[in-house]
């Protein structure tokens, strides 16, 4: 039974200081938080970092790297004997083939073969702006209080630019209107989309807009506690961040940010497991209602967004809201495209919301081949012909088509890309990274990988024959939207490309 004073969000952190998952280290952890020991090794093996630390080379599987030549940067590993392992996504897709090189936590590489849209004063995030100056939003919104504010961030029509697209107004109206005055702010820097880096360069080159952000957001719902959820694998990302705070700019008086680190757990991204994480348990999503906003971290009222919707802030305070949702061409205000696989400068662009595959690919280079489908949000998304080349990049449009938006980490796939094996490519990236909570995802995602698998090891389309059913399944009765999602791949490359999944020639595997 764990102690009444049992420090459980201690653990995950403790396992980092000890080098990882050993017997030794759960011992130790378990003596210095009070939290049994069989509690703290079932929190540790749930993350894949803290399972291998260090100790391999890690090989991104992503979509982008696959196309990229993944494999034969495993098999060049592999000849100079090092000993790798296969990882889901190192949010390195404009640098593909990606990898986490052994020892090294550093691994963001400071190419700047990556694109981005020219300094441009008149974008919200401007990646390429100066990020010197900070403080005049939030005295602004000082001066504006928090219902005026809230009245902006609704003209603003600020969409959640971590997936969901919920309005920002909402969220912020709902915490204030909680009872609890123990509130906490948190933010969510676990994007781990496959296709999706776009956080990664927020906050190494917007530290101080971000964080501005997160000043306004504390006052407006009166917390100080501010927490930083940021993915393992952007440890530059956290230096950075870290280096801003320590600075003690003046805008962050009277605020107690923490950095936390995640420890490669995709579903983490997911709010509800991110708190789990954060209070240092297995990041499970929990069942909704309640939301964060009534009972979040410790059970308290939270407000948690997206690390680019947080960016958005200073511009909607200093601008209006009216001005920033005349920016969008369909839908309010700009957002940051991630492009990568087959275009020429893939990179972090940002556009007006609602701009189609062609604009995008124009401002990123233009094609590399001849195009022939894409994946609008991510892999679960799954994946669109290039006849849509037209359709907006929006949340509405992308929805009513079945597909999504999500964190709009479009991957582009020209004609020497078999669309099947891309498609197992995404299954086996759900099957890794479903937290196994629920039935449906849990078995669901392995069918699938495996019936692929099978179909293209034997050409024989009768692996297929019940995928559909289970997929539907799937849709049907999981608990969170990675098991919802986890058959779109799958789905969406059967619509479009039935040809594809006919009777074939074996693939030797
Ligand atoms: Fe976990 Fe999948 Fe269920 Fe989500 S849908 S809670 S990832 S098992």
């Amino acid at each position: 039974m764990q102690r009444k004073n049992a420090k459980q969000e201690s653990v995950l952190e403790l396992f980092e200081e000890e080098g990882g998952l050993t017997a030794q280290a759960a011992e130790s952890v378990s003596k210095k938080t009070g939290v049994p020991e069989a509690d703290v090794w079932a929190a540790g093996t749930f993350y894949g970092q803290l399972r291998s630390e260090g100790s391999r080379t890690g090989v991104c599987q992503g979509l982008s790297c696959k196309i990229a030549g993944a494999d034969s940067l495993s098999l060049s590993f592999n000849q100079k004997g090092d000993e790798i392992e296969s990882v889901s996504c190192l949010g390195l897709c404009d640098q593909a083939p990606a990898a986490h090189l052994a020892g090294d936590p550093n691994h963001l590489p400071t190419s700047s073969t990556w694109g981005v849209v020219p300094n441009n004063p008149q974008l919200p995030m401007n990646l390429a702006g100066d990020d010197s100056h900070a403080g005049e939003a939030l005295e602004r919104a000082r001066e504006m209080g928090p219902n005026d504010l809230i009245g902006e961030l609704e003209k603003s029509g600020l969409q959640g630019r971590g997936g969901a697209g919920f309005p920002a107004c909402a969220k912020w109206q709902a915490v204030i209107d909680q009872p609890e005055t123990e509130r906490y702010l948190v933010l969510n820097a676990d994007e781990g989309e496959p296709g999706t880096f776009k956080d990664r360069e927020l906050m190494l080159r917007r530290p101080n807009l971000l964080l501005e952000g997160l000043a306004i957001a504390a006052e407006v719902i009166e917390t100080t506690a501010v927490y930083l959820y940021i993915r393992g694998e952007y440890q530059a990302a956290a230096t950075k961040l870290q280096s801003v705070i320590s600075s003690n700019p003046p805008f962050l008086n009277g605020l107690s940010l923490r950095i936390v680190r995640g420890h490669g757990a995709y579903i983490c991204g997911e709010e509800t497991a991110l708190l789990e994480s954060l209070e240092g348990k297995r990041g499970i999503p929990r069942l909704k209602p309640p939301y964060p906003t009534e009972s979040g971290f410790r059970g308290k009222p939270t407000l948690i967004h997206n690390v680019e919707t947080i960016s958005c802030i200073p511009n909607i305070v200093l601008g209006g809201g009216a001005q920033f949702y005349a920016k969008g061409l369909t839908e309010a205000g700009t957002k940051l495209y991630c492009a990568s696989g087959h275009v020429k400068t893939p990179g972090v662009y940002e556009m007006p919301l609602g701009v189609c595959l062609d604009e995008l690919v124009e401002v990123a280079g233009g094609y590399d081949g001849e195009p022939m489908v894409f994946s609008p949000g991510g892999a679960s998304s799954g994946f669109f012909p290039i006849s849509e080349r037209r359709r907006p990049l929006d949340y509405t449009n992308l929805a009513q088509a079945g597909s999504m938006l999500g964190s709009a980490g479009v991957v582009v796939l020209n004609n020497t890309v078999d669309i099947a094996e891309a498609a197992l490519w995404q299954s086996k990236f759900f099957e890794d990274e479903s937290c196994g909570q629920c039935a449906p995802c849990r078995i669901g995602t392995r069918y699938l990988y495996r019936q692929l698998d099978q179909y293209l090891s034997t050409g024989d389309p009768g692996a297929l024959d019940h995928v559909d059913d289970v997929a539907w399944e799937m849709e049907q009765a999981s608990i969170c939207g990675l098991g919802m999602a986890a058959a779109k791949p799958l789905e969406s490359a059967r619509n479009y490309f039935p040809n594809a999944f006919k009777l074939r020639n074996a693939q030797k595997r």
